[in-house]
């Protein structure tokens, strides 16, 4: 029996990898894709909440006093 290996391609870097389900950063080939894709991801939203709220970050800052 001969473990066939699926290739796949990082969403991020477009460089070929074998799939893993052992890889926890799949389908990124690693866990800087990984952080990288998300990063932008979260950076998209930060941006488009702060220009829809036009929020400074002394209004974000909700003290108890
Ligand atoms: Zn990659």
């Amino acid at each position: 029996m001969s473990t066939k290996s699926v290739m796949i391609k990082c969403p991020k870097c477009q460089k070929e990898h074998v799939y893993d389900t052992k890889n926890e950063f799949r389908p990124f080939c690693s866990e800087r894709c990984k952080l990288i894709d998300f990063n932008g991801w979260a950076s998209d939203l930060y941006s488009v909440a702060s220009e829809e709220g036009g929020l400074s970050e002394g209004q974000l800052d909700f003290g108890d006093d």
